[in-house]
């Protein structure tokens, strides 16, 4: 029996390790040098445009919508199938989200939609590039500057993915990444926002730590209320350790997600209705690979699959569920039948092991383990077009 697999582990180098003893040792170890050369990094890595750090990829869209001055009374457009953090902020600084129905194909937020969605009180649209295939920028930002909407784009997933072979975060209104241990590079917990001038960089550090802003050596003024969301030291040397590496991670993830797609391929899975993500080998950084299910073929749900699946030794997750069938949602007032295309995949998204240090028989064996149990559970008149299909071979 094989070790374990699970869907993500980070990977950590041993010179980013001996380099985090090194600032411990150092007598600084909060917000510092590190964050210092770590912004700086990041900053080039996205053209040269401002960049500042936090402690979560949580905070750098709460404090963008503050920047971008959407507050109470606002509405901001997004899409139902992100990590709940992404409407979550909305709500935070007292703005309402408007969902937009997602693109069956992409998973994305549907663009076509977008338009329809915008009233008198828009202020702004936070997009999602789910698993890192990024929504269609172009169509986007007209949309945006047709309307003077702002963009606040919730690249959580995207750091490497690219639009019109330009990276993601080097063009733009605010794009805000996470470097939650899941994501392609981690600082544990953390995240960045890249700005489009000097006064929001300034003001993004007002709002990082409690408003404050210093002048001369001693001089130190507080006119906003700001938070406690500053990224430590320790955490910008495990980013800058990670960031030396983000080509080569995401070159490993392309090359997996290849020999997925050919896998499954080979296998014929697709005959039995199996959803797989758009095969993009060129803007995405493959955060993440995910099938859907055929929940209409299948005689067992997704928990029934996951749970056959760990105790073949394969560890898989679910990103995401519909926001806004969550509780609080729904006491907002939304309700199941809201958003069909984002309910369905959000009951049957599965996202499988993905991560640099897998290896090609990894996938091989998530393929087979996956296809074996779909097939024992495939409905009888979904097993009979499956040997019509294998007898036509
Ligand atoms: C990870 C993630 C976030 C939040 O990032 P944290 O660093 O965990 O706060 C937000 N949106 C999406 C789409 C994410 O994947």
């Amino acid at each position: 029996m094989s070790a374990y697999l699970p869907f993500t582990r980070p990977l950590i180098d041993e010179e980013t390790i001996a380099g985090v003893a090194d600032v411990l040792r150092s007598g600084w170890i909060t917000s510092g040098p590190q964050v210092k050369a770590f912004e700086a990094a990041l900053s080039e890595y996205v053209g040269g445009r401002p960049v500042r750090v936090f402690n979560s990829g949580t905070c750098t869209m709460e404090i963008a919508l503050r920047i971008a001055g959407v507050g109470a009374g606002a509405e901001v457009l997004t899409t139902p199938l992100s990590w709940v953090a992404t409407s979550n902020v909305v709500l935070e600084v007292g703005a309402r989200p408007v969902f937009v129905d997602i693109d069956l194909a992409t998973r994305n937020i549907d663009v076509a939609r977008i338009e329809a969605a915008i009233t008198s009180a828009t202020r702004a649209i936070l997009p999602v590039d789910l698993a890192g295939l990024p929504v269609d920028r172009d169509a986007l930002y007209a949309i945006a500057q047709r309307h003077r909407l702002r963009v606040i784009e919730d690249a959580a997933q995207a750091l490497g993915s690219q639009w019109r072979g330009r990276r993601i975060g080097a063009i733009g209104d605010l794009v805000s990444f996470s470097f939650h241990p899941n994501k392609n590079i981690t600082t544990i917990e953390g995240g960045c926002l890249v700005l489009n001038d000097t006064a929001e960089a300034l003001l993004a550090e007002q709002y990082r730590l409690q408003g404050v802003v210093r002048f001369g050596f001693d001089g130190m003024d507080v006119d906003l209320v700001g938070g406690k969301f500053n990224l430590t030291d320790v955490a910008a040397r495990v980013g800058l350790g990670q960031l030396a590496h983000l080509a080569s991670f995401n070159a490993r993830r392309l090359a997996l997600a290849r020999a997925y797609f050919a896998g499954f391929e080979q296998c014929g899975i697709a005959e039995l209705g199996l959803q797989l993500p758009r095969a993009d080998f060129v803007n995405s950084n493959w955060h993440m690979f995910q099938v859907v299910l055929p929940e209409e073929r299948l005689t067992v749900k997704r928990s029934q699959v996951m749970a056959e699946m760990h105790a073949a030794g394969i560890g898989t997750g679910v990103h995401y569920p519909a926001i806004h069938l969550f509780a609080l949602y729904q006491r907002l007032g939304f309700e199941a039948g809201d958003f069909p295309h984002a309910e369905y995949v959000g009951r049957n998204i599965l996202t499988l092991p993905l991560f640099p240090a897998m290896q090609e028989g990894d996938v091989a064996r998530v393929i087979d383990t996956l296809n074996r149990i779909l097939r024992a559970h495939a409905r009888p008149g979904a097993a009979r077009v499956l040997q019509n299909a294998t007898d036509a071979r």
